[in-house]
Parts: structure tokens; C-alpha cells; sequence
């Protein structure tokens, strides 16, 4: 019986069969659950950080804002703890593009020829870091920034994504049996400093300044290890007052911090 020949709904003896469409075998299950079900929870040991020596920091961003394409570049990376150190970078011989560059293999392997040439196999070994400039376009991990991070992750890689104004994202991607990727890493730039100068700066101390009875250092010792010099409420106060209507050749007589007065 073809009840809806009118309609022309159904294929005329003609034309194939058709083929039922059989259910594939579904996944046999892994197993039973017998946890809670629970979010998936990750650590990340404490001091997590990216640093960047002065001179890979100028060159990172020398490089960047030498140009309006983008812009990749290698770090040698030296790990102190949980601190990836990045001393310096290496450009390789790219083709900037407007919108996007991958990482050429070619590229990076003539890199690794050269350094190995110049008999720097430990140069080698530790380049960790991969960074690239994205002018114009913000911080953000793209499709293919994700595809050449995991690419060169062996065991690790830092990777860097820079923009305009100093802006700087950070990755550590884990290499091994579950891959992971933790984002938006802290960077800092290193300061190193001079012992020298700071000796100096000692001696000058030294000199210079004498505990005296009624002046607020000797009332309120500054704090060992405390931050910056005036970010620290007694003294930026204490700063503020006595220096801070001041010009340079002006004195003023040292007081004690006092609790606010009516002005006159
Ligand atoms: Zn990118």
C-alpha cells in the first residue's frame, strides 16, 4: 500500500532501498563512579612566577615596538624554583604578518643550528620561552597562539603574548602524560642591584645619621625587611609633614609625628 504516492513522499521501486540507519554499539563505561561528584581542583605552588632580566625585557618589547607586524621570539630560561628566570631572547628569521605568525619550525630549527655552531648546546637546552607581539590587538591566547604553545611544550614552556602600552600575558604550559596549561602567570622584572652602590649608600647612612632622643626613629624603629621607603604609614606621614612643603635648599626643624592638630 503506498498511500502518499499522491504526494510523492515515497521513492518509486527505482531507486535503492533504504538502508536502515543500525545504532552503533554504545561506549561500554569506564566504570562506576563511586566519588562525589565533585569540580576538578588544581595547585599551583606558591611564588609561581615569570621574571624577565632587564635585557630580556628591552629586547621583548625593543623588538615589539620595532615594528607593526607581529613579532616572535625564543628565551633562554634559567628555573629557580617555581620562577621561570627568561635572561634573554633570540629573534628568528620570521615573516611578520599583520594578523598572525606561527612559529616557523624552519625558522627555529636554523636558530638551534646556529647556537649549536657557536658550540652553545646548553643555550639550547634552555630555551624554554616562546614570545610574540600582537600590535594592536591586546593580550589574548588565539587558536593558533594555544596549537604552537603545545607544540613546543616538551617539558615545559613559558610563553609570552605582548601588546600595546607594555601590556604582557604569560603562560606555563606542563608537557608529559596530562598535559595542563596555567595562564595569566605574574611577570616581574628583575632588578639587580649593585652591590657597590649599595655599599655606598651604607656608608653614606653611616655618616649621616644619628639616633637622636625625640626623633621618631628613635621611637619607632622602622621595621626590618618593611616595603618601600614611604609607603609605610608612620614614615610616608612623617615625610609628608616635615618635607613635603618644602623646596630643596629649605630646612626644617625635626619633629615628632604628632596626632592631627586644628591647623592655627
Ligand atoms: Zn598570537
Amino acid at each position: 500500500m503506498q498511500k502518499h504516492d499522491r504526494d510523492g513522499d515515497l521513492p518509486s521501486r527505482s531507486e535503492p532501498a533504504v538502508v536502515l540507519d543500525i545504532p552503533r554499539k554504545p561506549q561500554w563505561p569506564a566504570g562506576i563512579s563511586v566519588s562525589k561528584s565533585h569540580t576538578l581542583k588544581c595547585f599551583v605552588p606558591d611564588g609561581l612566577q615569570v621574571v624577565l632580566t632587564k635585557e630580556a625585557f628591552e629586547q621583548l618589547f625593543g623588538y615589539a615596538y620595532a615594528t607593526n607586524r607581529e613579532i616572535s621570539c625564543m628565551g633562554v630560561v634559567r628555573r629557580h624554583g617555581s620562577a621561570f628566570i627568561v635572561e634573554r631572547f633570540h629573534l628568528v628569521a620570521q615573516e611578520g604578518g599583520s594578523a598572525h605568525t606561527e612559529m616557523d619550525p624552519v625558522a627555529l630549527g636554523s636558530l638551534i643550528e646556529t647556537l649549536l655552531g657557536e658550540g652553545k648546546a646548553d643555550e639550547v637546552r634552555a630555551i624554554k620561552c616562546w614570545a610574540h607581539s600582537h600590535p594592536g590587538m591586546g593580550c589574548f591566547w588565539s587558536k593558533t597562539d594555544d596549537d604552537t604553545c603545545r607544540l613546543l611544550a616538551t617539558d615545559f614552556l613559558i610563553s609570552l603574548v605582548v601588546s600595546d602600552g607594555f601590556a604582557i600575558r604569560a603562560r606555563l604550559d606542563v608537557g608529559g602524560p596530562v598535559p595542563f596549561t596555567v595562564d595569566e602567570v605574574p611577570v616581574i622584572m628583575e632588578i639587580q642591584p649593585d652591590e657597590e652602590v649599595l655599599k655606598r649608600y651604607g656608608q653614606e647612612v653611616a655618616e649621616k645619621v644619628k639616633e637622636a632622643v625625640g626623633l621618631p626613629m628613635g621611637k619607632t624603629p622602622r621595621p626590618e625587611n618593611a616595603g618601600g621607603l614611604f609607603d609605610d604609614g608612620v614614615w610616608s606621614d612623617y615625610y609628608g609633614r616635615t618635607y613635603g612643603f618644602l623646596e630643596e635648599d629649605e630646612t626644617a626643624v625635626l619633629d615628632a609625628v604628632a596626632d592631627d592638630r586644628e591647623p592655627f
